[in-house]
């Protein structure tokens, strides 16, 4: 078993970011170190104002003690950080450890706008975390912000993805991830040749809570594992796929709560 470390906001309500990772990576056989970076009394979509506390002057203290008990972590997700410290603070950490894998969602905005909160000095700060990073996972919005590109809704793949390229590592994989083509909604990504790849799914109608968090798991529990980037985007895109059916066939009352994970995990515990 390894050790995947899942850095990202603790809602306690709503069954999104980590509260949808932990079980779809536990399912997928990894050890989980969950460190929530802000505690929230629900997600911020659909409840109001949550309760918040920042956990920024907490994780120094974290990080010393996982480094005194020596622990090894050997992937690394990275979601909702939040604030420039947060985000400078597991850039540091991270710059030291000796990951075999490092996927970033780079958590900004979407629909064309930084998330309430944000600003361009936190979107230079998750440009420094994204050069340390393996693949990462912006939506649209956020390549156009990374990118600094003017946001489209239906972008140039073959300017934006070299353009997200050149932030990153050699040999490192940029993936868009709310990419629309006609009917399929999925993800896209330059292959070794530089051209430009899609897989998608028909999508579903409506808009769910957790989808990019979901699939941000699946990715890097899948790349973890070893599978290859085309063949791990494959499979995560048909997962959540199934998930948002099954969110859809529950015809739920209350539309805030992220989506069902029950096919999801079941498909993860058929394959392992
Ligand atoms: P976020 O807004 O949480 O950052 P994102 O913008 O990166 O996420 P989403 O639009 O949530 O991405 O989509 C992520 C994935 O979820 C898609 O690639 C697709 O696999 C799946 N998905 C999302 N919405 C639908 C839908 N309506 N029907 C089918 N699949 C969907
Ligand atoms: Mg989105």
């Amino acid at each position: 078993m390894s050790t995947m470390l899942v850095v990202e906001d603790l809602s306690a309500v709503g069954g999104i970011s980590l509260s949808a990772a932990l079980p779809v990576l536990t399912a997928m056989q990894y050890e989980v170190a969950a460190l929530p970076t802000s505690l929230l009394s629900t997600h911020t979509s659909g409840y109001g104002t949550p309760a918040v506390v920042d956990l920024a002057d907490w994780l120094p203290r974290f990080f010393q003690h996982w480094t005194q008990a020596e622990l090894k972590i050997d992937q690394a997700l990275i979601g909702y950080l939040g604030s420039v410290p947060l985000c400078q603070l597991v850039t540091q950490y991270l710059a030291q450890q000796p990951l075999d894998l490092l996927v970033v969602d780079p958590v900004l905005g979407d629909l064309g706008k930084l998330y309430q909160g944000f600003d361009q000095q936190y979107v230079d700060a998750m440009r420094d975390l994204i050069k340390h990073a393996d693949v990462i996972l912006p939506n649209t919005t956020e390549a156009a912000l990374l990118t600094g590109m003017p946001y489209q809704e239906n972008p140039d793949l073959t300017a934006i993805l070299p353009a997200l390229q050149q932030q990153l590592k050699p040999g490192a994989h940029a993936v868009i991830t709310d990419v629309q083509r006609g009917k399929e909604i999925g993800c896209a990504w330059l292959d070794d040749h530089g051209t430009v790849q899609f897989y998608g799914q028909p999508r579903l109608p409506g808009h769910y809570n957790g989808t990019g968090d979901t699939l941000a798991a699946v990715i890097a529990g899948l790349l973890g594992q070893g599978v290859d980037l085309a063949a791990a985007l494959k499979r995560a895109n048909q997962w959540l796929h199934l998930a948002v059916a099954e969110t859809i066939a529950q015809q739920r009352t209350d539309e805030r709560q992220g989506i069902a994970l029950g096919q999801l995990l079941r498909a993860i515990l058929s394959v392992h």
